[in-house]
């Protein structure tokens, strides 16, 4: 069971501005901006503006009060409460933060650390995703697309950037082949799919020819597809990355403070191995990671039965063995590979299918996992507490 938004909005509109009591709720006053709430984390965005810092802290300490007497009304548990006042145009992000028993994943390496915590915030992005994997072929574009499209179908704002600069696979699995881009001023108008602002090199080249960069180009291409996009207001900007351990994965982790990787690996071994290099760099990166998605799973036949082709499970243990926290399996379906290559990522998550399902947990599981990885990296809002 999961504590209704219902009952968090009806028991926010019982805290006042002012705290006097004497004036209408936050949810009369339109201060509501944003509120879910799922299995036991629950996410609150409030729009104060023109409100300064401590006024807006001692609401959201009393917005997340009364969230917690909804919880303990319904007798539901909470995991973890994120109040968040930054909406609108607020000042800068603080945080004010109880942490979890667990320890995070991040790790080590000073140098790395610094250029992490060096690295810019995007204006106006509130959490940046990369998808990596430790090698080509296994679903880490597939797994992106559909990250993207689902935070959206959330009611989430996503932006995607296809940061794979060697091998763009979004314009065919976004269905951008009859799109132009288009550049006002001198920056790139996302291209609007799915509900997904997207952008990709793939559509400012010749899609025919062989994309070679070196070290500092690939940098500067990935740049400008960063820094020259008009991406707006947005809470998630996933960022599909080259597959293996590469420049552009040192330029990410440079150029922007991400709120954490996601390593895309298949069941088998081989793919485990590599996917840990790929989990490690992050971490050397001072990345968090925010989970494994363990991609083509199993398949399902026609007769119903499931099939264990390439050993269901290993992503899934190799996550536990490196502490790391798993967000779900994808199964092998011809339904995910022809709306890929139909560019209608949409379509998976219609019909209640086994697909849709397994995406749809997989992108709750994400939402959770950004929602603790912002308060570890204390970037995100100004009240939390975690149970
Ligand atoms: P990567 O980005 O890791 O190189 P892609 O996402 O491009 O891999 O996927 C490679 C191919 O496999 C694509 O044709 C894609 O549609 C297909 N594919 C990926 N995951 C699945 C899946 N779970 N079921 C069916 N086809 C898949």
């Amino acid at each position: 069971m999961t504590l209704s938004k219902d009952a968090i909005l009806a028991e926010l509109n019982t805290v006042t501005m002012d705290g006097s009591g004497r004036e209408g709720g936050l949810v009369d006053a339109g201060a509501v901006a944003k509120c879910s709430s799922c299995d036991g984390h629950v996410s609150v965005v409030l729009a104060l503006p023109g409100l300064d810092q401590r006024v807006r802290a001692a609401i959201a300490g009393r917005a997340e009060a009364a969230v917690r007497r909804a919880a303990q009304r319904a007798g539901q548990p909470l995991a973890a409460v994120v109040v968040d006042t930054t909406a609108e145009g607020a000042s800068p992000r603080r945080a004010t933060v109880s942490l979890p028993q667990a320890s995070p994943s991040k790790a080590s390496g000073p140098a790395a650390k610094t250029a992490q915590q060096a690295a810019p915030l995007l204006p106006n992005v509130r959490h940046i995703v990369a998808v990596g994997a430790g090698k080509g072929g296994v679903g880490k574009s597939t797994v992106a697309a559909n990250l993207a499209v689902g935070l959206a179908l959330r009611g989430h704002a996503v932006g995607l950037l296809d940061g794979d600069i060697y091998g763009p696979s979004l314009p065919t699995m976004l269905g951008l082949h009859s799109l132009e881009p288009n550049v006002i001023g001198n920056m790139l108008q996302p291209f609007l799919v799915h509900g997904v602002k997207a952008m990709t090199i793939g559509k400012l080249v010749d899609a025919e020819r062989p994309l070679i960069w070196r070290g500092p180009m690939a940098h500067g291409a990935f740049k400008q597809l960063i820094e020259q996009t008009e991406w707006g207001p947005l809470d998630y900007l996933v960022v599909d990355l080259p597959p293996g351990t590469g420049d552009v994965c040192l330029s990410l982790a440079q150029l922007l403070r991400l709120t954490g990787a996601v390593v895309v690996c298949t069941p088998q071994r081989v793919a485990q191995d590599d996917a840990v290099r790929a989990l490690r760099m992050f971490q050397q990166l001072s990345v968090e990671i925010l989970g494994v998605v363990e991609n083509m799973s199993y398949f399902v036949g026609d007769d119903g039965k499931e099939y264990d082709i390439f050993g269901r499970g290993g992503a899934q243990m190799m996550a536990q063995r490196t502490g790391v926290p798993f967000l779900g399996s994808i199964p092998i379906t011809m339904d995910l590979r022809r709306n890929s290559d139909e560019g209608n990522p949409s379509a998976n998550f219609r019909g209640g299918t086994a697909l849709a399902r397994s995406l749809d947990a997989v992108v709750q599981n994400l939402e959770a996992q950004v929602a603790l990885a912002s308060v570890r990296s204390a970037q995100a809002s100004p009240t939390l507490t975690i149970n």
